[in-house]
């Protein structure tokens, strides 16, 4: 299995999702155990008494940080240099990887340890730290083995969900000259070896960052390897790369979070490490990036704004059932699922991913897994009535014309019923064709045309109705009020 044709340019969804209908394997390992962890992670949140309570408290408190996030990240600031670290800001990408190289230049570092951090994957920081020479090494297993595997995460929180044992097994063999196996113990026996050097021999560490506290000016950083200890703290620099919506008001609603994120993300109680990171010891260099890269954008629409309360726990991703059958690279950017799909075509612009709201069944299963309260599919609405109605919508042509013969169908009784009748004639004689419905394109390779029945819903509701109100009424028997009403 490959990932090319991932491109960060982008999010072409539809095209992507048919690249993943063509990998059946990889799709349904990654579906059973996006199920599996959704299943077991549930359970786990119903056990808690309060959750609903939880959930409540987690969502007046980012709703709180989000509307006075100009306040709480200048406190944080503030805060953060008085105990000696480097603030650096930066409007995009482009100007984070440039502060990244200025860093990189002034401790003249040639190797970097990463802990998983998915807003330096918006950034591409692997690719600009090779072009100038540097090494940087993923330290997550995960991100270690996609790394290794030349692939992106097809998750937020477990990047390599779609390999298998065996998988790791054949990619430890090919790259690490290691003899195979599929055993989970000597699986992580190997790559603790392979990384165990590598921390030593970092100059630099990089990192995400979970939350930042304004009012002490920490920031948090939750893991269950101890990679991420080590990126921070053996390497002499260390680097913290945060969106600047991850802010929150104190370190006295911290365990709420905590509490939320790893029970809705791994099923845990408690992730099994939490670094407080307060500034810098001496001897050592401590950087905090603040990017928006169009955070902005989002925080300017009121109807999507919830969206910068997520907390990145991939509840809604395993929830999902369009998720779970095209997986995380058919969504074409960094974040995939529901999340990816509310917060990318702000992020990435309406023009390269406007079809991604349009990614869901609409079910709800994201918004009631949500620890934060997002309310996602009113979201995901919203964005398709953007999408239809931006100066360069999203539907080709010929997807314009048909929806509007739709709605002029739509528009009257007579036309309906006509609409129905020619449609239910054209699938009625479409296995007559010469070529097979299927060459339509990979939609209907996947799909049966359905078989039509002899009646259609209206005339069986009109014939029982009618039926039924020549039923005898039984003394004592309620009437149906619906059949009542079509008989009359
Ligand atoms: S939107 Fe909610 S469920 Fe999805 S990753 Fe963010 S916090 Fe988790």
């Amino acid at each position: 299995m490959t990932s090319q044709g991932l491109h960060l340019s982008g999010a072409p969804f539809l095209r992507q999702e048919n690249k993943g209908l063509a990998e059946p394997h990889g799709s349904r390992a990654l579906g059973e155990s996006a199920e599996r962890s959704s299943k077991h992670n549930r359970q786990v949140t119903l056990s808690v008494p309060y959750w609903e309570q939880w959930r409540e408290e987690a969502h007046a408190v980012k709703r709180f940080a989000i509307h006075h996030l100009d306040q709480l990240l200048v406190e944080f600031e503030r805060n953060a240099v008085g105990r000696g670290a480097t603030v650096l800001w930066a409007k995009d990408a482009e100007e984070a990887n440039r502060h990244v190289l200025d860093i990189v230049q002034k401790h003249q570092v040639k190797t970097v340890v990463k802990s998983k951090s998915m807003v330096t994957e918006e950034m591409e920081l692997n690719h600009v730290l090779a072009s100038v020479g540097v090494r940087a090494l993923e330290t997550d297993l995960g991100e270690y083995l996609v790394q290794l595997a030349g692939q992106r995460p097809v998750h937020i929180v477990t990047p390599a969900l779609h390999l298998s044992a065996e998988d790791v097994g054949r990619l430890f063999a090919e790259k690490l000259n290691e003899p195979f196996t599929s055993e989970h113990e000597k699986l992580t026996d190997i790559a603790r070896r392979h990384l165990r050097e590598e921390y030593l021999r970092a100059d630099m560490g990089i990192s995400g960052v979970n939350f930042a506290l304004a009012d002490t000016g920490s920031i948090c950083i939750i893991e269950n390897e101890g990679n991420a200890g080590l990126s921070i703290s053996a390497p002499p620099v260390h680097v913290a790369v945060m969106g600047m919506e991850k802010v929150i008001p104190s370190i006295r609603y911290l365990p709420l979070f905590l509490n939320l994120l790893a029970r809705s993300g791994t099923g845990q109680k408690l992730t099994t490490y939490t670094h407080l990171v307060h500034g810098v010891t001496p001897g050592r260099h401590f950087y905090i990036i603040i990017l928006d890269n169009g955070r902005s954008n989002v925080l300017r629409d009121p109807a999507s704004r919830s969206s910068l309360f997520c907390i990145r726990c991939g509840a809604c991703l395993n929830a999902c059932p369009v998720y779970r059958r095209t997986g995380g690279w058919a969504y074409g950017w960094v974040y995939p699922g529901p999340i990816g799909a509310i917060i990318t075509p702000h992020l990435v612009g309406m023009e390269d991913a406007g079809k991604l709201p349009f990614a869901s069944s609409l079910c709800g299963a994201c918004g009631e897994v949500c620890p934060v309260k997002i309310d996602i599919p009113h979201q995901l609405v919203h964005l398709r009535y953007r999408a239809v109605n931006s100066p360069s919508p999203v539907r080709s042509p010929l997807e314009r014309l048909v929806w509007k013969a739709w709605s002029w169908a739509m528009a009257s009784p007579l036309r309906y019923r006509l609409a129905m009748s020619v449609v239910r004639w054209g699938v009625r004689f479409a296995k007559y064709l010469p070529w097979h419905p299927a060459q339509l394109g990979a939609w209907t390779r996947g799909r049966e045309l359905p078989e039509v029945p002899g009646y259609t819903f209206r005339s069986w509701w009109r014939h029982r109705g009618a039926e039924l109100s020549r039923e005898p009424a039984t003394p004592g028997k309620k009437s149906n009020p619906v059949t009542q009403e079509v008989s009359a």
